[in-house]
């Protein structure tokens, strides 16, 4: 008798732990619904009166202004630019956390994909004085994807690892096929990235407080949309990198079938 309170204690042990765990499961959905939830109200309460602004500051645009006015214009149109791209970048993930916006696949060439990027990003790169240069393999690179969202995914690395990258650095971008798996890989020698921010950088809104990161304009909102989209796709994400040398992503996605 003394064996059996023995295993009843332990079995309601067991019970009681794996209910703590549920538990906490839930709260963690519950949070995490709120957070979807929060972006989506957020980006569509500050859409609204950002069109008001941005309508009226073209307008403005428009007509003869002297050159105090035209200052203080330019300031505000900068601001609403850059609202703009925190708005869009607020929506996108939000409409990708909706449960009923389900992921819709089509073929993408990822060899378009870069050409699309690297025309984008280029001249910035240029202007900077890096050299961005690509590498792709004969095999197909083609992924059952959102054209949408794989754009995202690989002009968010590419833009990143221009912008992290002092001049006269070099931006890699490679696509492989790897068994049955697309490989995207952005290796540049920039900044780098602490250990301990790593993990991090993929939450929606964190910056490291690297000095010249955050000199850099950013919202700190293109690795959580990264991580989203290669998460949608069933791919798989790795970032290795270390600091004052540089910066290699790599994103695994299953590559289309043959045929
Ligand atoms: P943002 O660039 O808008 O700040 P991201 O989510 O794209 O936001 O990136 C989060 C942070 O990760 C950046 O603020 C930057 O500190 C760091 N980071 C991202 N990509 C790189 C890179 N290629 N090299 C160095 N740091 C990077």
């Amino acid at each position: 008798s003394l064996q059996v309170g023995h295993d009843l204690g332990a079995a309601l042990m067991t019970a009681r732990a794996l209910e703590r765990e549920r538990a906490l499961v839930r709260e963690l959905k519950e949070l995490d619904d709120y957070r979807t939830q929060l972006f989506a109200t957020l980006s569509h309460e500050l859409r609204t009166p950002l069109t008001v602004i941005a309508g009226n500051l073209e307008l403005l645009g428009g007509l003869e202004l002297d050159e105090a006015v035209a200052r203080l214009h330019g300031a505000m149109s900068r601001g609403a630019d850059r609202m703009q791209r925190t708005v869009d970048d607020l929506m996108l993930l939000a409409r990708m956390s909706h449960p009923r916006h389900p992921l819709v696949r089509l073929p993408i060439d990822l060899r378009a994909v870069t050409d699309d990027v690297v025309s984008m990003l280029d001249s910035t790169a240029r202007a900077k004085g890096i050299a961005l240069d690509t590498r792709l393999a004969d095999a197909s690179l083609v992924v059952p994807g959102d054209a949408t969202e794989i754009d995202q995914l690989v002009g968010n690395l590419v833009s990143n690892a221009v912008k992290y990258t002092p001049p006269g650095g070099t931006v890699v971008l490679s696509a492989d096929r790897v068994d049955e798996h697309v490989v995207v890989r952005v290796a540049d020698t920039g900044l780098g990235i602490a250990e301990e921010d790593q993990a991090r950088i993929f939450r929606a809104f964190y910056r490291t407080e690297n000095p010249a990161a955050l000199s850099e304009p950013g919202t700190g909102l293109g690795l959580a949309i990264v991580a989203t989209v290669v998460e949608r796709h069933g791919g798989r994400l790795d970032v290795a990198s270390r600091l004052g040398e540089g910066t290699t992503f790599t994103v695994a996605l299953p590559a289309a079938r043959a045929g």
